[in-house]
């Protein structure tokens, strides 16, 4: 079967007709990398029709971000959709999605947003939240949503919108998938150079270190970060799974955002604590 691409509604209205059975969307904005193909291929073995969406949502980036520059390359993701035999793919054009500008009615998302990833990039998740609640509507029907475990804060509160407004849709999270020295698949990967490349991989190494120092899993994550010159860190923050205040002792998270050169990268993993943590 082909993969039929709608770029606008009333095209995607076509090509969700008459489907039967289970629908499930994968919800991206485009520059696609294994990370997306592994949402995919889950979407592909638990569902009858998969969806994927490519929209690079210009309410989640800031004035000072990178939209302008972030990577659109449509062609070669069609095609990789085509080879991981996704039967529609909505590519709308700005216009199709916010036809009146911005937005007068947002999703407020509440105070988690304002934390982590929120307390650097303010109305982010406002963005995130307005358009995920937009498009999960366009794909009428759509039964489950696939979210990789990377943007592990933004799975929390597209959860707790989706339970909060009624939405209906279950959520699926998928492992980060990562390059083989760790680094976690990104499409802003290829704005690095190889020496930032290089530093990138402190990240990942921050987090294995973290999860094999279950005395105090958040040092043992900033000494790996602070001994890498060309990674900045933005936050590196230990919380509960569900990003409440760390527990003292048992399973925790630990989210971490950096900028090497002038490309922000973040990551998390889950991490043990045995020990009552110290004074940070
Ligand atoms: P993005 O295109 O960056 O907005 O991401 C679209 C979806 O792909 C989100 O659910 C992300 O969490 C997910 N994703 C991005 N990178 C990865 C990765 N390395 N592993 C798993 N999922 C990912």
């Amino acid at each position: 079967m082909s993969t039929t691409v709608a770029r606008t509604r009333t095209d995607l209205l076509h090509a969700l007709a008459g489907r039967v059975g289970r629908t499930g969307v994968v919800l991206t904005m485009g520059a696609l990398h294994e990370g997306h193909t592994s949402l995919m291929r889950r979407a592909r073995r638990d569902c009858d029709t998969v969806v994927v969406t490519v929209f690079v949502n210009p309410l989640q980036f800031g004035p000072a971000e990178d939209l302008a520059r972030y990577p659109r390359t449509l062609d070669v993701d069609l095609a990789l959709c085509a080879s991981e035999e996704v039967d529609v793919v909505f590519a709308p054009a700005v216009e199709e999605v916010y036809p009146d500008g911005e937005p007068r009615i947002t999703v407020d998302p509440g105070p988690i947003a304002d934390q982590l990833e929120g307390a650097s990039r303010p109305g982010h998740f406002r963005g995130v939240l307005t358009v995920v609640c937009k498009l999960l509507h366009l794909v009428h029907g759509a039964e489950v949503t696939y979210f990789g475990e990377k943007d592990y804060q933004q799975i929390a509160l597209v959860r707790r919108m989706i339970h909060d407004l009624e939405i209906g849709v279950d959520v699926v999270v998928v492992p980060t998938a990562r390059e083989p020295d760790g680094l976690a698949k990104s499409s802003r990967n290829r704005y690095l150079s190889a020496d930032e490349r290089q530093a990138a991989v402190a990240l990942f190494r921050a987090l294995r270190t973290a999860a094999e120092s279950p005395d105090d899993p958040l040092a043992a994550a900033r000494k790996v970060l602070d001994a890498e010159s060309g990674v900045e860190i933005d936050y590196v923050e230990l919380r509960a799974p569900d990003l409440g205040p760390a527990p003292t002792t048992g399973e925790g998270r630990l989210l971490v955002a950096a900028r090497v050169g002038t490309t922000r990268l973040i990551d998390n993993a889950a991490v043990h604590i045995t020990t009552p943590l110290s004074d940070h």
